[in-house]
């Protein structure tokens, strides 16, 4: 059950429900945001919900059974959908591209790929600088010296930033360059690293583990909003399987799962989901079909120089086709 709270609750009216709850032996948990106040209840037995509905300051009680609460639609009924700023909007039912290189590389390969992205139309562009490698003897990234220059070229060319942050300390050197904080699969469970998300008001893509379930990853998005954070962003990136034959098994069937238990966007990122560059357009006109809010491509001018990731990443070129295959599809959808 959530209880949700009146904005001008008062004080008085906040202690007689915690103190009706409490007589009711109904455990709950205050959860704060930026949107409101929240009692998440999870009562061990059955019980009349209009004994909750009398209390004073409350505005709605919903009853949500099920193990995920606040990331559930079964009180939030309509869809959720990010600002990010300047009328960059994801799950407003147009599909959100947000695409760009594996690794930020140098000023050149972001300015270009910045040219590459308003070509199209695109306004978020991806880009580590924190990348978790499995190798720690491969390219880490460039970290903030690579995240300022990001910065500076997107936004002077009104472009959003979405990049991975791996601990909670980076995220207040990050906080005035990023427009949405990446949790990538490696940290799918990294609670604490979540609940500091839950701290700060910026949209967070939270990436599906690397043998997650679905289940999982909604409980991951419920830690980062149960700490404060609303904003938030799925993402279904491929997960392991016994299959060998592709780098993961992309999960097109999450979409429609998420989206039925979720009022969250979904996004699906095409290009860890294969791992293959010539497969990638496929993969990501599929996941159009099947209803993803947007997707997450990684492109680069010569992808077969890419620092990361290069194999799965399309040219310029095979990001135009990509953009113009969506636009097409979008008029049988
Ligand atoms: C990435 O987006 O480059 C990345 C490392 O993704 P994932 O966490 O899905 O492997
Ligand atoms: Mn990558």
């Amino acid at each position: 059950m959530i209880i949700q709270l009146k904005k001008d609750i008062q004080p008085n009216q906040r202690l007689d429900l915690e103190q009706g709850l409490n007589q009711l032996k109904i455990e709950f948990y205050p959860v704060v945001t930026q949107m409101g106040t929240y009692f998440i209840c999870t009562p061990k037995q059955e019980f009349d919900i209009r004994k909750i509905g009398y209390f004073k300051g409350i505005s709605d009680v919903h009853r949500v059974t099920g193990n995920h609460k606040m990331v559930s639609n079964k009180w939030k009924v309509e869809n959720t959908i990010i600002d990010c700023g300047d009328g960059v909007l994801i799950g407003d039912n147009n599909l959100a591209v947000m695409a760009g290189p594996c690794s930020i590389e140098s000023e050149e390969q972001i300015n270009d790929t910045v040219e590459s992205l308003i070509k199209n139309g695109v306004r978020i562009m991806r880009g580590g600088v924190y990348k978790p490698r499995t190798s720690p003897y491969s390219f880490r990234g460039l970290g903030m010296e690579g995240l300022k220059m990001f910065y500076e070229a997107c936004n002077k060319n009104g472009i959003k930033i979405i990049t991975e942050v791996m601990e909670s300390g980076q995220i207040e050197d990050m906080m005035p360059y990023v427009d949405i904080f990446q949790v990538g699969a490696r940290n799918a469970q990294n609670f604490n690293l979540l609940e500091a998300l839950g701290e700060i008001d910026k949209p967070v893509l939270l990436k599906r583990g690397i043998s997650g379930t679905i289940d999982e990853l909604l409980y991951s998005a419920e830690y980062v909003f149960k700490s404060g954070n609303e904003k938030l962003i799925l993402c279904e990136r491929g997960i392991r399987t016994f299959e060998s034959a592709y780098r993961n098994t992309l999960d097109l069937n999450a979409v429609p799962i998420l989206k039925e238990k979720s009022h969250l966007p979904v996004v699906v990122d095409p290009s860890h989901g294969i791992g293959i560059r010539k497969h990638v357009i496929q993969m990501a006109l599929a996941s159009a079909a099947v209803g993803a809010d947007g997707l997450l491509i990684e492109t680069h001018k010569t992808p077969e120089k890419a620092a990361t990731d290069g194999q799965q990443t399309l040219s310029f070129k095979e990001f135009d086709e990509l953009m113009l295959k969506l636009k097409q599809l979008k008029t049988i959808l």
